[in-house]
């Protein structure tokens, strides 16, 4: 676990809320989804650990389900501010919802990069308590089904001078302008994490430490079944 100030991570997922207007059954959150045990984001821990991190980051907003939180737009507000990306990991029902997204986009004046989590599972994993799964594909094999979806790109592997190899970005054409797509390849190690030792994937605890992304999912399984 790391200070802020020491922040190595490319990206920074921020658990804004528990809650979903969704009940997937094979829901990573497994036994945290709904629980009102796990509290939303705390603003002031959020803004002073943004503030103190010593590189632009990808601030990546989830939840469960980031348009739950109440407080989604100060989130976004607080992150430009520290000028860093803000991006939302959305199931998308509330996007829905035109008055919502207008008011986002006029409040900031400029639109958040948007995930749509297109689940591909084909295998699932009972080493973290079915609580995370992962996906069979490796980079390529998920190239290749991007490309059978959106045409021929090239895969960038590079961002910022930060490189990986289990993920690159690619753009597209669509009827309404260029759009951006990530392919990650979260085949998992011996230890049944994906994407173990990676610098990019980082997340923010309530506390306002940073710890590498599926640790921090681990660790919260394990204290469960502790329980
Ligand atoms: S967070 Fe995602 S996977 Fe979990 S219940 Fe909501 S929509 Fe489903």
């Amino acid at each position: 676990m790391i200070k802020p100030e020491n922040n190595t991570f490319h990206t920074l997922s921020i658990q804004t809320t528990y809650q979903c207007n969704m009940k997937c059954a094979n829901c990573y959150l497994g036994h945290m989804l709904n629980n009102p045990d796990y509290a939303d984001i705390d603003l002031k821990v959020f803004e002073d650990s943004i503030s103190k991190l010593p590189g632009k980051c990808d601030i990546r907003l989830i939840g469960a389900e980031p348009t739950m939180n109440d407080n989604l737009f100060e989130l976004i507000r607080i992150t430009r501010k520290y000028n860093h990306r803000p991006s939302l990991l959305t199931n998308g029902l509330k996007l829905g919802q035109e008055d919502y997204v207008i008011k986002m986009c006029d409040k900031y004046n400029r639109t958040t990069g948007i995930t749509f989590p297109i689940m591909m599972r084909i295998k699932s994993v009972g080493k973290m308590g079915n609580h995370l799964d992962t996906y069979t594909y490796n980079i390529n094999e998920l190239i290749n089904i991007a490309k059978e979806n959106f045409g021929d790109f090239e895969p960038v592997f590079e961002i910022d001078g930060y490189k990986e190899k289990n993920t690159c970005t690619y753009k597209f054409q669509t009827e309404i302008g260029v759009m951006y797509g990530k392919c990650t390849d979260w085949t998992i190690d011996d230890d049944g994490l994906p994407d173990r030792g990676s610098k990019r994937r980082g997340i923010l605890t309530k506390e306002g430490m940073i710890m590498p992304f599926f640790e921090f999912y681990e660790e919260e399984v394990n204290v469960k079944k502790k329980k």
